[in-house]
């Protein structure tokens, strides 16, 4: 099978300190060929692209989560900046909004999302969008920025109308294991709807490990069970789901596709 890639996760995240080799070995067994590291803050992004340098099958992306928002400073941001000049991130993110936790205030996180979108405007980088509860502002603030090198809504979790507003606009949406939640029949629905030429796969680990792993540490090599389900519902050889979703996020990411 050819190799899948996990284009959201946190790998920096001190869950996976005791035992980040097997972590990585695990993921390289299951086909999981490359991992996105997302950062949500100065320091988890830095950590991200460390990981990157050291690691072949690791990139990272970096940027203020919608949870840190309150705590960003026009010097935090330049950092930023100056660390995407990296060879290896390939995205800005994950930013967003998060109305569920509203861990910053609502003002502040849209703030925050619309000064990173236009650094990841000039550096034309894609951007991961962490959107929870937020769909219209998310939405709203995006149109504002058409000339976005590529969107992904990544762990996508709004409704049938919200997925075709994006399929419109041409973004990705990210799946993980929300997908296998028994739940969760809203999504399975919008994926079988949704084009495959449109669907990344993502754990986001260490969080939202897949059934029946759920409520435990996530992590790349999990990935599989993202794939199976979408094979399950689209009724497509996993063969076909890897190839295809790889295709994509080689598309929207730019990896060098020499070095595999
Ligand atoms: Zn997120
Ligand atoms: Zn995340």
């Amino acid at each position: 099978m050819s190799g899948i890639i996990d284009t959201h996760a946190h790998l920096d995240d001190p869950k996976f300190r005791e035992d980040f080799e097997d972590v990585r070995a695990r993921a390289l067994q299951a086909g999981v060929t490359r991992v996105i590291s997302a950062g949500g803050d100065i320091t988890s992004s830095r950590h991200a692209v460390m990981l990157a340098d050291r690691y072949p099958e690791i990139y990272a992306a970096v940027g203020v989560h919608p949870h840190e928002a309150a705590a960003v400073t026009p010097r935090a941001l330049e950092g930023l900046r100056i660390l995407a000049g990296g060879g290896k991130v390939v995205a800005w993110g994950e930013i967003g909004l998060d109305y569920h936790y509203d861990f910053s205030s609502r003002d502040i996180q849209r703030d925050v999302l619309r000064k990173q979108l236009e650094i990841a405007a000039e550096l034309n980088l894609p951007v991961i969008i962490h959107d929870r509860q937020a769909h219209q502002d998310v939405l709203s603030i995006l149109k504002d920025f058409p000339g976005l090198a590529g969107v992904v809504i990544h762990c996508f979790s709004g409704d049938l109308k919200i997925a075709e507003e994006c399929l419109h606009r041409g973004y990705y949406l990210g799946v993980g294991g929300t997908l296998t939640f028994p739940k969760n029949s809203g999504l399975r629905d919008i994926v079988q709807r949704v084009p495959l030429e449109r669907l990344l796969l993502e754990t986001d680990c260490p969080y939202l490990a897949p059934q029946p792993r759920r409520g435990k540490r996530n992590e790349p090599s999990f990935l599989t069970a993202v794939l199976e389900e979408i094979s399950r519902l689209k009724d497509l050889p996993h063969q076909e789901i890897a190839e295809t979703t790889t295709a994509n996020a080689e598309k929207i990411f730019r990896f060098p596709t020499s070095d595999f």
